[in-house]
């Protein structure tokens, strides 16, 4: 294996017709087990008209109801603190964890067994050895280690492929990029924002990161490690590669991951997921190429079974041949491209929060920005962009307003100026949208106040 580029050179090469018949024998064992041991699950299966044999294969799948996000904590509120979705006592589980808790409320508690997180650190391995981490390499975890799960499962299989691990938890920005360059880390990992942030925090120490003894950034927890202009940036700033990962607390690790031929999206770790793209508004599969919703299917989870996830992440699956890599596994172009539900309505034109990004990244040289929808004169919708320039003036601001509108139909941003430092900074996921309006677009319903 150490020769191979492929983590599970197996699996990752399967001729298409062997992986499907791969999904749907695991397919068959996940619906035995869900019904033998997963009595709230059963239930919802048997309510949409499935039984353990109406399932055998992958054209089957579309039978089993979906399951949503607002599904899951109703039950969790119903029955706290982790809801009838266990196939196994608490008592027999060995980690807790939550969801990031970004879209409000309370987070998702989630438990998981010893099998789990073997599993977990096993997804993790098909990206970082994917992306050419080796035992050799030196991992700076920028990260929390608190119960967002995060990047707690590739600590774990860097212990497995053999990689040093540098916990950065606990730690300031300074002494985070003090530690990754004195203790020569060839690999970091973080999400893009913070990537930019610790990147910002070198130059102010003189720390010269292009000439440091990083290689690789592998990015997770938000959309942006795919989006072309922000990763430019990034690899400009590091002189290093970055290969975007995208996993969910639901699911507990990555389900895709971009290898090192980079082609600009992340290859699905097919042989333990099914992933399907469907409408978002009718539930219906849409073809390659077409934007949708990720609905996942796993096969890995050994506390909570997971069938037809709806994630609320939108993707473009292309095949598997837009890689050059050999892999049999398909890509998600683009890797995410956003939320479902990050669209806004803004005088009739929809504004997804990642196509900003990727314009104010690629016209200006901005340190930190935001975005903010209020209502003018009582009536009108606005968006407004504050960015905080590197270099660069008023000229600068008047190119961005100029390109954020010719990508959105005319649509007037405003766009401003911010002073140095004022905007918010992010260690895990940005939120870098504020929406201010009395009136929330599109729908002409009241906001409560
Ligand atoms: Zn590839």
């Amino acid at each position: 294996m150490p020769d191979s580029r492929y983590w599970n050179p197996h699996t990752e090469t399967l001729p298409l017709d062997r992986l499907e018949a791969l999904q749907e024998r695991k397919l068959r064992d996940l619906l035995d087990w869900t019904f033998a041991r997963a009595p709230w699950q059963a239930r919802r299966l048997r309510e949409g008209g499935v039984e353990p044999l109406s399932v055998q294969t992958l054209a089957d799948l579309r039978r089993i109801p979906f399951l949503t996000r607002a599904d899951w904590m109703a039950a969790q509120e119903a029955d706290p603190p982790y809801g009838p979705v266990l196939t196994q006592p608490p008592e027999a589980a060995i980690r807790y964890h939550t969801t990031s808790g970004t879209s409000g409320g309370r987070p998702l508690a989630v438990l998981d067994g010893a099998k789990d997180w073997e599993w977990i650190a096993e997804m993790w391995c098909y990206a970082f050895w994917g992306f050419g981490v080796r035992p050799v390499d030196t991992v700076f975890f920028a990260f929390g280690y608190g119960t967002f799960v995060g990047f707690w499962g590739a600590q774990y299989a860097c212990e497995k492929l053999g990689a040093l691990v540098l916990p950065g938890g606990n730690m300031s920005t300074e002494a985070r990029v003090r530690m990754l360059a004195d203790c020569d880390a060839t690999v970091v990992c973080s999400t893009p924002t913070y990537a930019l942030r610790m990147a910002q925090e070198a130059r102010r120490l003189g720390i010269d990161l292009p000439g440091s003894a990083v290689q690789r950034l592998i990015l997770s927890g938000e959309p942006a490690g795919s989006i072309p202009a922000t990763k430019a940036l990034i690899e400009a700033q590091w002189g290093a590669k970055a290969g975007d990962t995208a996993g969910m607390t639901e699911l507990g690790t990555v389900m895709m991951f971009e290898c090192d031929h980079q082609p600009g999206g992340a290859h699905i770790i097919e042989d333990h997921y099914v992933e399907e793209v469907v409408d978002p508004a009718t539930g219906e599969a849409v073809g390659y190429g077409e934007l949708g919703e990720r609905v996942v299917t796993s096969f890995g989870r050994g506390f909570i079974p997971v069938l037809r996830y709806r994630t609320g992440d939108l993707v473009c699956r292309v095949s598997a041949d837009r890689c050059s890599c050999g892999r049999g596994f398909d890509v998600y172009d683009g890797g995410i491209r956003g939320r479902a539900d990050d669209m806004k309505v803004i005088r009739g034109t929809n504004v997804y929060p990642g196509a900003v990004e990727a314009i104010v990244r690629r016209v200006a040289d901005v340190e930190e920005f935001q975005v903010r929808l209020y209502t003018a004169d009582g009536i009108r919708d606005e968006i407004e962009v504050q960015v905080e320039l590197a270099i660069g003036g008023d000229d600068v601001l008047a190119e961005l307003g100029r390109e954020l509108a010719e990508a959105h139909e005319g649509l007037r941003f405003g766009v401003r100026r911010a002073e140095a430092g004022s905007l918010p900074r992010f260690e895990l996921k940005a939120k870098r949208l504020t929406d201010e309006r009395e009136v929330w677009g599109g729908t002409g319903e009241r906001k409560a106040l």
